[in-house]
């Protein structure tokens, strides 16, 4: 039996594509070895490749002005190779704050260029709760670019409207991307981690407007510098064979289900009846403010901690795994990203409204 996974990532993957993935793995498209088994430079994988990046393009309308990269490392690794790519160690680079990975990202910056924090929205409340105003925002002028986090994973906070600024917008869309529309050319660059919405870990999907790649303000070692990845179509060395190619097969799966604007409503669907529940339930609670509450991660507290322990164990009894909220801040997290369907968040919203009839 497949567990309702609320995992924060990595996470579900769509049934339908691990399904292809297993019939495919000992004979794929008729090679007579698996996917991962062939050379990169096989124009078989080649396809695989373009191919993906074809499906990306049109399901988030990519403009042509815009590359796409499949990269390692990881989103943190980003949090670092951005500022060494796009910002000269003498330029300002501003970063928005509204959770901890945002804080990471600025944090790894630091090094690199001279971070200037537009804002940290836990200053000085002491929680992610919000994101700031417009009026709040200490921009620089001649800011290199403007660190967001559009999705908070761990402190549940999303925001859609941008912040109005001269400098390029860099989004770490690692936890929302392909969960709704987005205008692409908004942004100047757009940056994720696979392991929510793309696909396994160990892949990187990087959206960058050809000036940011064109801008090369250090002298960069070949495999740190985005342009060369650009050069040579992200096979600069050997990429992640396997996770490239079930990307790509979840990229088709959100072309099934009719693209973003459709997974758009089945995601505010999910997260508005887990919102309402939690908020009529006079039990749990979620302090984020409504506006900007995450339609990927809904983080919940119960009314005392010492509830926690019993609600998740009464939880995997039933196969509702991955609510244990992040360490740093403790309660429950559900995250709900496409893969994760209606039927499992109703069943979670059944276990808590059980849960806390009983206690
Ligand atoms: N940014 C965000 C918004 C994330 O949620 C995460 C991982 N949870 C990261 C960055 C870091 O990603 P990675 O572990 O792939 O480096």
């Amino acid at each position: 039996m497949r567990i309702h996974n609320f995992s924060a990532g990595p996470a579900a993957l769509p049934e339908a594509v691990l399904k292809q993935a297993q019939e495919e793995q000992l004979d794929w498209r008729g090679v007579g070895a698996s996917v991962m088994e062939i050379s990169h430079r096989d124009k078989k994988f080649i396809a695989v490749a373009e191919e993906a990046e074809a499906d990306l393009r049109d399901l988030m309308a990519i403009p042509a002005n815009y590359r796409v990269l499949f990269l390692q490392g990881g989103a943190t690794t980003h949090f670092a190779q951005i500022p060494m790519n796009i910002a000269a160690p003498e330029q300002t680079a501003d970063y928005l704050i509204t959770g901890a990975w945002g804080q990471k990202a600025a944090k790894e910056a630091a090094s690199l260029v001279k971070v200037n924090i537009a804002a940290d929205a836990a200053i000085p409340s002491g929680h992610y709760r919000h994101v700031p105003a417009q009026s709040e925002l200490k921009l620089s002028t001649g800011a290199a670019y403007l660190h967001i986090t559009p999705n908070e994973t761990i402190h549940g906070v999303e925001f859609t409207e941008l912040p109005t600024t001269n400098a390029p917008i860099v989004a770490d869309m690692s936890s929302n991307i392909l969960s709704r529309p987005i205008n692409v050319a908004d942004y100047g660059l757009i940056y994720a981690g696979a392991q929510k919405n793309i696909g396994p870990s160990g892949i990187v999907v990087m959206i960058i407007r050809d000036d940011l790649l064109a801008r090369q303000p250090r002298k960069l070692p070949a495999i740190f510098n985005y342009a060369k990845h650009a050069e040579n179509g992200s096979m600069l060395n050997t990429p992640p064979t396997f996770a490239w190619y079930i990307a790509g097969l979840v990229f088709k799966w959100l072309k099934s289900q009719g693209g973003l604007s459709a997974m758009a409503s089945i995601n505010a669907a999910k997260a508005n009846a887990l919102y309402d529940y939690i908020d009529a339930s006079g039990f749990y609670r979620n302090d984020v403010e409504k506006a900007v509450r995450s339609q990927m991660n809904v983080p919940f507290v119960l009314p005392n901690e010492a509830m926690d322990a019993s609600f998740l164990k009464g939880a995997e009894a039933l196969g509702l795994m991955g609510l244990k909220g992040h360490r740093d801040v403790g309660g429950m997290r559900a995250s709900i990203y496409n893969a994760v369907s209606q039927n499992s968040v109703d069943t979670l919203i059944a276990y808590m409204r059980e849960f806390a009839q009983k206690a």
